[in-house]
């Protein structure tokens, strides 16, 4: 692989302010993704993709054509030009750090914001390698710039080396997968492939093979307003109406207080005022049966709080977001199988992982194309604490090479 052009890429894309944005009222919910599909759609047709495109939606789309003769399936490659609104993903300034040479980590914007060697235990593993942070005052955006600096590196390589045999290679750039639509205006009928990779995952030699199954519950909370001269008796405050709701959810079922195979409840975002609040609720387990306990244990916290302020009024509704994707990956064994041959002819070892959170893949597994998640040596997403390994990418877009040469019966 060529390692400085994987870096410049990735330095490029992560300079371009592609934060998705809810609540937008249009798709892509911010005009940087149409930006950054632009300039991949031309890195992309330099590199001999004939059919780069750009839909109308902002999806960027394309075709490496196969090398070799004999009929090979078609896999899709995939990752996201948004990035997560958590922390700011405007005027984004990498710091590259050659030779790490080990301790933590300062960043320059904000020298008080530090990377704890202490709380990222993998930094150890990686002295002398190039690690990747932001200025500390910005996320980095390797969620999933990363990804895509990976998959056209793996495109230009592939254009350079017509030698390595390999089926055709649907590439695809997505909008919007922070805030849950990565995959509402994608055509699975253009994508026509058995199987598909979305390089969305962190570390390295990871295949994320289960996610969570997920649901959003909307929380409405309706109060009575009026003056507060007059408001005695009368003021219902729908802010302290929440605040009760709130208080009712079990601590013991946040993110905060779980991990592994735990589900939880996430409060994640509130608005509004005396007379109406909205409050959003992330419904989140291995186990979909189980969100149906969750949203239960929401209504019966909204009736509790609704008899403790009366005249108030509280209603839940919960929208399916994505599945677990093990179950569908079931239905064709060769995706994990083969990304796992993959790994082994490189001489590495799979690591089959499962996701505290949702993927494209997720959606796309449960809608017929099983698409497990690969590493891209993202580290600490959506946060200001960001950062990525540059050999961790490469070794990404070395086994893109490998698996696309299996798939071809290698
Ligand atoms: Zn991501």
């Amino acid at each position: 692989m060529n390692k400085r052009r994987l870096l410049e890429r990735f330095l490029e894309y992560a300079r371009i302010d592609t934060t998705a944005r809810e609540g937008a009222g249009c798709y892509p919910s911010s005009p940087g993704q149409l930006e950054l599909g632009r300039l991949l759609v031309e890195q992309l047709g330099q590199l001999g993709i004939d059919d780069a495109r750009q839909d109308d939606y902002g999806i960027v789309l394309g075709t490496v054509p196969p090398t070799t003769d004999r009929p090979t399936p078609v896999i899709a490659l995939c990752a996201h030009l948004d990035t997560s609104a958590e922390t700011p993903g405007k005027d984004v300034r990498p710091q590259v750090i050659e030779n790490y040479g080990g301790g933590d980590l300062i960043l320059p914007g904000k020298p008080d914001r530090v990377i704890r060697q202490a709380d990222n235990p993998e930094l150890a593993e990686l002295l002398g390698k190039t690690i990747i942070t932001s200025d500390g005052t910005t996320l980095l955006g390797a969620d999933d710039k990363a990804g895509l600096a990976v998959i056209v590196e793996t495109v230009a390589w592939l254009s350079e080396h017509t030698e390595i045999e390999h089926g055709p290679l649907r590439i695809c750039f997505t909008c919007d997968e922070e805030i849950g639509h990565g995959t509402d205006h994608l055509d699975l009928k253009q994508i026509d492939a058995v199987a598909c990779y979305t390089l969305d995952g962190p570390g390295s030699n990871g295949v994320d093979v289960e996610t969570f199954s997920a649901d959003m519950a909307t929380v409405t909370v309706s109060g009575i307003n009026i003056h507060p001269s007059i408001a005695k008796d009368r003021m219902v405050n729908a802010l302290r109406v929440v605040a009760d709701l709130m208080g009712r959810l079990p601590r013991g079922l946040s993110p905060e207080t779980t991990d592994g195979r735990d589900g939880f409840m996430h409060p994640y975002e509130i608005g509004g005022g005396v007379g109406e609040v909205k409050l959003q609720v992330l419904l989140r387990d291995f186990d979909a049966a189980r969100l149906d306990q969750q949203a239960r244990l929401l209504r019966g916290a909204a009736r509790e709080s609704m008899a403790q302020f009366p005249g108030s009024k509280v209603e839940v509704s919960v929208a399916r977001q994505y599945r677990n994707m093990a179950e569908g990956l079931s239905a064709e064994p060769r995706a994990v199988e083969y990304a796992q041959r993959a790994l082994q002819r490189l001489g590495r070892t799979a690591e089959l992982t499962t996701v505290r959170g949702g993927t494209d893949g997720s959606r796309l597994t449960e809608l017929g194309l099983p698409t497990p998640n690969l590493s891209t040596g993202q580290h600490n997403p959506h946060s200001a604490e960001e950062w990525a390994c540059l050999e961790e990418m490469v070794e990404a877009a070395e086994l893109l090479v490998s698996l696309s040469e299996v798939w071809a019966g290698k």
